[in-house]
């Protein structure tokens, strides 16, 4: 008599789905289909703030433009120095930030010099205040010091023809500041990504409105919207579409007009009222629509006329594992940026995890510095929020990092090392 176990059997089952593609060749796929805009603008370097740059930008001069001192103190002749005892060089002027001293020193002179300011003519020393003895109009340096101490050379940071930004990179502060630093006022950047979403469901709501029975406010827009400012994309917030295949054909068709990416949450499951999938069959492409993950499996890939479309699921959790680690990758290669892997940390777990194998799964963790780190223990642990359901949205305000359970994990005990996901690398 074969005994089966109804319960294990149908969860496992429903853990595994053969239609569902492996979370890596989901994103892979995703990064082999979409392709950078190829609209560019020439924009003021403010501007340019979380634009990328659209082309390679060198250097015109050096930078330092002039060898200069990096010290408060006295230029001098490397040759001056003495070998033994002290020597005595006469002070014959000063040069300051901006206002350099104008003429060649000879030997036995020297200059008084602050940071910043153009050595002048013949000097490469500069001998910091503090190590000379000053009489009158005179200091006295020792055998101590060396030729070329305390200089900045002209070009050490850059020099005229380096690349200081290369195609694709993300201009941040740094990079504001490393163009201005080069004279540069303008660049060119690809253009903005234009980003349309809208949620589905007749159960949403606004915020600000009075919920009936069975209703919910609509959330995911606003995850949405502030994990899409963040990106520096133009956004197209297109509301609440109910679940009719009218509605939603027409929103789709106006996002399209408008937007290099359309983006929904809801309605990919399968679902008595669940049209997202088949209007993108209907009027464009759907690449995929089910990933071997948790949260998050029903995430359709697709295409509509010149529109990249995202299909995320409804859940709240969902929408933001599946943003995170699909959609944003995306976005930047769209934009014309450059994909890097995440990087994950291996952390110990301090408590159990239950999981069935099928899935990837993406569970909310608190991650901490272990306070007595043996040599055998990870310097980390991590440890689950409270519950982990799809819809719990607190899971991730609470949560730092994502602790990563792989497809044939069937749970982990306490004190088992986990790979954790930081969210400082993908949000
Ligand atoms: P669906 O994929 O449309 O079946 O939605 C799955 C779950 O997510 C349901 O419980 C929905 O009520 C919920 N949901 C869908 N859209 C939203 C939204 N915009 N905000 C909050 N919850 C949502
Ligand atoms: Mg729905």
């Amino acid at each position: 008599m074969v005994i089966t176990d109804p319960n294990h059997g149908s969860s496992c089952m429903d853990d595994f789905d053969p239609a569902s593609l492996d979370a890596e060749q989901a994103l892979s796929q995703i990064l082999n289909t979409v392709q950078v805009i190829q609209q560019t603008e020439t924009v003021p370097i403010r501007k340019a703030l979380g634009c990328l740059a659209a082309g390679t930008i060198r250097s015109r001069i050096n930078v330092p433009g002039h060898t200069n001192s990096a010290m408060d103190g006295y230029a001098i002749r490397g040759t001056d120095i003495p070998a033994q005892n002290q020597h005595a060089l006469t002070v014959i002027g000063t040069s300051w930030a901006g206002q350099p001293y104008q003429g060649p020193i000879e030997s036995g002179e020297c200059v008084r010099i602050m940071t910043g300011a153009a050595l002048p003519d013949s000097s490469d020393t500069v001998v910091i205040q503090e190590r000379v003895r000053i009489q009158e109009n005179r200091i006295y340096i020792d055998s101590n010091n060396s030729p070329g101490q305390n200089v900045r050379l002209a070009g050490e940071d850059i020099k005229t023809g380096d690349t200081v930004l290369s195609q694709g990179k993300h201009i941040g502060p740094a990079e504001l500041g490393l163009l201005a630093s080069i004279g540069v006022n303008e660049v060119v950047v690809f253009r903005k990504l234009k980003v349309a979403f809208f949620s589905t469901g007749n159960e949403l709501r606004q915020v600000g409105e009075k919920l009936s029975k069975g209703q919910i406010y609509d959330s995911n827009r606003y995850t949405l919207y502030g994990m899409l400012s963040r990106l520096g994309v133009e956004i197209h917030d297109m509301g609440v579409v109910k679940d009719e295949r009218n509605a939603i054909e027409k929103a789709f068709s106006d996002a399209a007009n408008q937007a290099d990416v359309i983006i929904t949450s809801g309605g990919v499951s399968v679902g008595e009222a669940d049209f997202v999938k088949e209007t993108v069959q209907k009027i464009g492409t759907v690449n995929f629509w089910k990933v071997a993950m948790k949260p998050g499996r029903p995430l359709a890939f697709g295409s509509i006329s010149n529109a990249w479309f995202f299909g995320l699921p409804g859940n709240p959790v969902s929408v933001m594992v599946t943003f995170y680690l699909f959609v944003k990758p995306a976005l930047k290669k769209i934009m014309g940026g450059i994909y890097n892997e995440p990087f994950t940390i291996t952390a110990t777990c301090s408590s159990r995890l239950r999981k069935r194998p099928g899935r990837v799964e993406y569970q909310r963790g608190i991650l901490t510095r272990s306070d007595n780190t043996s040599a055998d223990e990870s310097e980390y642990t991590v440890s689950k929020t409270g519950p982990q359901g799809s819809g719990v949205l607190r899971s991730m305000t609470e949560a730092n990092c994502f602790i990563i359970l792989p497809v044939d994990s069937s749970g982990i005990d306490a004190g088992d090392a986990v790979q954790v996901l930081p969210f400082e690398a993908v949000v």
